[in-house]
């Protein structure tokens, strides 16, 4: 098999038998001419299956080494298409800190239906062990997780799940089959939201399935056509061609990331740093094993709790305050009320000081500048909450919001 950075840019891709163009061409047609009634050239309605979108999912398949790959219109609808597998007094094993929408899904759409859950500590196999019920069928895992970027071992996790006949799901979002590939782990399944770093321009929403089970693979093809949540031709394009960078993108990535976590540690306006890059970290050891680099995601946890966090993320000027991630451009957000609102009163609600940062590929020296000059701001929140009589949080703010201007 060829390299990674070699099958992003060529698998599914061959040039153009017709006229040679080294780009696939966006193949916008609906339905396709049969010769006689079911012979015709392996197309037959766009729904069904389409040329690009079998050249996307043949080159995300690919990229995760799996034997099938299914692209949906958003990372929600690879997720739903998965989880359609289980039925009325089926259970689900969830991670207690996963993303929002996975966790909107499971409670709010699948409980009413019938479906059962439990959110678990996935850290610790033992929790699962304990937590497995006779009827638990999936296991979803999320590594790194989103927003708290906490480390599951996915190994350890399949040896639990499997034991007990139970599929095991990994939500790839955060690392990318660049920095880790969870069937090669021990997973069943591999779900992304290719919004994220395999499109990684913020122009496309889109979702991916690899499995290497010809079971689940049919059922997922099934879905794929009988719900129809599918990507449009152009929305595949994008996928193709952002992937094409992917390696390149999350090396730069990780590396900008670096830099900002050393900002952070030492800022007094930070409490905690999450990052698993960071040999404090307690999953380090896990990601270094089964991580080729840590990834361009971060989060803190500001010293001066939620006002100090909004002030924070309502500072930057690089940093754009606005929910996703994964692209080149860095982006800065407040999950507690925003990505994450949904799980507000819930088990997995989070911290309200937390900030979430997706770390961009821009030039890390101005990356830097524009995070300290907002924790500044976010350090003098926090005193000023401290000692109100003396200096006004309103007015330090009013201050440096002139600098923006
Ligand atoms: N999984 C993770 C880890 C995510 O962060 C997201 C979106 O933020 C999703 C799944 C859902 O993807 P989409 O927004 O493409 O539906």
């Amino acid at each position: 098999m060829s390299g990674f950075e070699t099958r992003a840019i060529h698998a599914g891709q061959d040039p153009d038998p017709v006229t040679g163009a080294v780009v696939l061409p966006i193949s916008l047609a609906t339905t396709f001419a049969q010769e006689e009634v079911g012979r015709h050239q392996g197309f037959e309605y766009a729904r069904t299956d389409n040329p690009t979108r079998r050249a996307l999912e043949e080159c995300l398949a690919s990229l995760e080494e799996a034997r099938f790959g299914f692209a949906f219109a958003s990372g929600m609808a690879a997720e739903d298409a998965v989880l359609r597998r289980l039925v009325p007094g089926d259970h689900v094993m969830i991670p207690d800190d996963a993303y929002g929408g996975t966790f909107r899904l499971v409670a709010k759409v699948l409980a009413p239906a019938g479906i059962t859950w439990t959110a678990v500590d996935l850290t610790s196999p033992e929790a699962l062990a304990a937590a497995m019920r006779p009827e638990t069928r999936v296991v979803w895992v999320e590594t790194p997780t989103n927003p708290m970027l906490t480390v599951v071992d996915v190994a350890a996790v399949a040896e639990v799940a499997h034991a007990r006949g139970a599929t095991v799901v990994v939500d790839n979002t955060f690392a990318t089959p660049y920095l880790q590939r969870p069937l090669a782990l021990g997973a069943d399944v591999v779900v992304h939201s290719s919004t994220k770093y395999l499109g990684g321009h913020s122009d496309v929403v889109g979702g991916f399935v690899a499995t290497d089970d010809p079971a689940l693979a049919e059922h997922l093809g099934f879905v794929q056509n009988a719900v129809g949540a599918v990507p449009s031709p152009f929305d595949c394009y994008l996928v193709l061609r952002g992937v094409k960078t992917l390696a390149v993108r999350m090396d730069r990535h990780s590396e900008n990331a670096r830099a900002i976590v050393a900002l952070l540690a030492e800022h007094p306006a930070v409490a905690r740093v999450c990052y698993p890059g960071l040999p404090a970290h307690p999953g380090h050891e896990v990601a270094r094993r089964q991580m080729r680099d840590f990834g361009g995601m971060v989060s803190f946890v500001a010293a001066g709790g939620e006002a100090a966090a909004r002030a924070i993320v309502a500072e930057t000027r690089l940093f754009t305050l606005a929910e996703s991630l994964g692209a080149v451009e860095s982006l800065i957000e407040h999950p507690a009320a925003m990505t994450h609102l949904s799980a507000v009163g819930s088990p997995l609600a989070v911290d309200p000081g937390l900030v979430r940062i997706s770390v961009g590929i821009e030039t890390v020296g101005d990356l830097v500048d524009d995070l300290r000059h907002a924790l500044d701001v976010g350090a003098a929140a926090a005193a000023d909450a401290r000692s109100p009589g003396w200096r006004s949080a309103f007015g330090r703010r009013r201050r440096v919001s002139d600098r923006r201007r």
